[in-house]
């Protein structure tokens, strides 16, 4: 209309009115019936001494800038008072957070290109639209994902830890229904690295671990998810494995080797060469024991699983005289070490060290390779520098990848994520082994092992003393049924050789003779299926003539239920065996409820 509007006709047509004063220049519609400058006496509500009437004014910073986001505040702020003054509500109840308010939010500034302010170039010093859009486009978008930007598991859900908490708060509370958190709780590798970088301290290690005990507690943690890994645990734990014998001829020993059951499933042959190198190292005997640590029970969530097989192991070591365990496997030594005093435990590399490091092998000096320290070393500092020192003496240069030390990141196989979530921990793996072309070095048999599962050239720093092959870093990975295999055969061998004695009898279905082609096996391997357990089902089908035969093809199909788990083999008889076309298997319990 080319008028400003006086207050007191807005004020008659309006139930309330907001009055923006322009600095300490007055507008007319700024100016009260008594003539007084409108002010706002109170920053919050933007009250003014007329009931009814709102004002604001933007005071300009220190430096003299105004800031836009402080008009959005008080356009906020305005429209807040005058809803409540409209319903006749309290205007300053429970507002005492509007606005500015030192936050905890952590933002870090690492990646952020500094952009100056957007100045307004028409007169009235307001921005056109573009304008607006720029400065904008300054906004950093506050937020801290620290975690997120460092773990593969976090950044696949889709979300960040405060909203995962909540999903496995409520997944918690289910009754009945689907548990849709199941799979979340059970794919975190527990490996720590995100409390590491939390400048809260957030742990998803406990959050999840919990999680699984009480599903475990509360009889709601589904079979599919550590079945596979909890069968070899038991394996590795039972007498197919597990020993614990002192130097031969004497009871006693100063020193006992604990190789783990992952070294030895993977390359048992260096777990001979080590005890060997030991023995020669120390007088007063070098005992052995064999057994899985008990971190797949710990996990899993099933701390009576885990609890009883320390309890065993350390019982083992009793009878052993209490020696001191020399761990190869730094998950066994994070697992079994709160449970030893100090001086009773030491890392092989320490050994090596102090004993004198064993030679390297012959060939060419080593090419410089980037070293990945397993996560289970986050907070054994002494631990990840022997082994620096280790492969400083043995002429391995090295490159530290940027996620290494006490933020280094897991390799996919941690929290058994690789049995719960097999697709997100080959991801895992695969970005691990992205971030350096050069080949790895590491000094952990299942890190090694994943990493090469998804075609990283890798060795085991004990390759670079006792390789078992021409290329250490490409020596392909055993499959699940080689390394209970390999585990049982080590058994057997050092008894014979070592204590000259002999091994068990067979289990009747060991006899089964099996003709499996490379694809097929493969697809054992992927679906967690042991050779045994094909055997058994075979065994089973001839023993009871439990079995349908294929009309056309001619091929058997049979099933077995050995434990929580039912096995489908797709077979044909052949003049040296069984010949193996599929195999498939339930890891479900299927209950019938009245
Ligand atoms: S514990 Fe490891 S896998 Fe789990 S959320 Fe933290 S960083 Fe990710
Ligand atoms: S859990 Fe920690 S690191 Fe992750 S987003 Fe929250 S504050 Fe940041």
């Amino acid at each position: 209309l080319g008028e400003v509007p006086r207050l007191e006709d807005l004020r008659t047509q309006f139930a309330a009115v907001f009055v923006e004063r322009d600095g300490e220049q007055a507008q007319p519609a700024a100016v009260g019936p008594d003539g007084r400058l409108l002010l706002p006496h109170d920053p919050q509500t933007l009250e003014t001494q007329w009931e009814g009437v709102f004002a604001g004014a933007q005071e300009p910073l220190g430096d003299g800038v105004v800031s836009p986001i402080g008009w959005a505040l008080q356009g906020r702020q305005a429209a807040t008072s005058i809803d409540r003054f409209l319903q006749g509500a309290s205007l300053s109840a429970g507002r005492e957070k509007e606005g500015p308010q030192p936050t905890r939010l952590f933002v870090s500034l690492a990646q952020a290109v500094p952009v100056s302010a957007v100045e307004p170039q028409e007169a009235d010093g307001v921005y056109t639209s573009d304008e607006a859009q720029r400065e904008a486009g300054r906004c950093l978008r506050c937020e801290c994902l620290e975690c997120v930007k460092v773990c593969e598991y976090l950044h696949h859900f889709g979300s960040y830890p405060r909203r995962y908490a909540r999903e496995i708060y409520n997944n918690a509370a289910i009754v009945q229904g689907e548990h849709k958190a199941n799979r979340l709780i059970n794919s975190c590798m527990l490996c720590g690295l995100c409390t590491e970088v939390c400048p809260e301290d957030f742990s998803m290690t406990d959050l999840c671990l919990e999680a699984r005990r009480e599903m475990v507690a509360a009889g709601k943690m589904p079979p599919s998810a550590h079945e596979f890994a909890l069968e070899d645990y038991a394996f590795s734990h039972s007498p197919a494995f597990a020993l614990a014998r002192a130097e031969p001829g004497s009871e006693h020993c100063a020193y006992a080797f604990f190789p783990g059951c992952q070294l030895a499933g993977s390359n048992p042959a260096q777990v001979e060469a080590v005890y060997a190198y030991l023995r020669r190292q120390f007088a007063g005997g070098v005992g052995l024991i064999l057994d899985c640590c008990g971190a797949p029970a710990f996990w899993a969530g099933r701390q009576d699983l885990f609890e009883q097989g320390v309890a065993d192991i350390l019982e083992g070591r009793r009878r052993l005289g209490d020696p001191v365990l020399v761990f190869a496997c730094p998950t066994c030594q994070a697992v079994v070490s709160p449970h030893l005093g100090n001086g009773e435990y030491v890392f092989l590399s320490e050994v090596m060290e102090q004993a004198g490091t064993p030679p390297r092998a012959e060939g060419p000096a080593p090419p410089l390779r980037a070293l990945h320290d397993p996560c289970t070393t986050r907070d054994a500092v002494g631990l990840q520098q022997s082994v620096r020192r280790l492969l400083a003496g043995l002429d391995q240069p090295i490159e530290e990848l940027v996620l290494s030390g006490q933020i280094t990141e897991c390799c996919g196989y941690g929290g058994l994520q690789a049995n719960a979530n097999p697709q997100l921990a080959a991801a895992v793996a695969a970005r691990r082994g992205g971030e350096s072309p050069l080949e790895y070095v590491t000094y952990c048999a299942m890190c090694r092992d994943s990493l090469a599962g998804q075609g990283k050239r890798i060795l085991h720093v004990l390759d670079l003393i006792y390789p078992t092959e021409m290329d250490p870093a490409g020596r392909a990975i055993p499959g699940w049924s080689e390394r209970r295999e390999n585990r049982a055969r080590l058994k057997t061998r050092l008894l014979r050789e070592l204590w000259d004695e002999g091994g068990g009898a067979l289990q009747p279905w060991q006899e089964v003779q099996l003709i499996i082609a490379d694809e097929v096996q493969a697809k054992l391997d992927a679906r967690r299926i042991l050779v045994e357990d094909v055997q058994q089902v075979i065994y089973h089908a001839e023993q009871t003539g439990d079995k349908l035969c294929h009309g056309v093809s001619g091929r058997f199909r049979a099933s077995f239920r050995p434990r929580a788990v039912t096995f489908w083999v797709e077979y044909s008889p052949q003049d040296a065996g069984y010949e193996v076309h599929n195999a498939y298997a339930h890891r479900m319990t299927v209950e019938r409820r009245v």
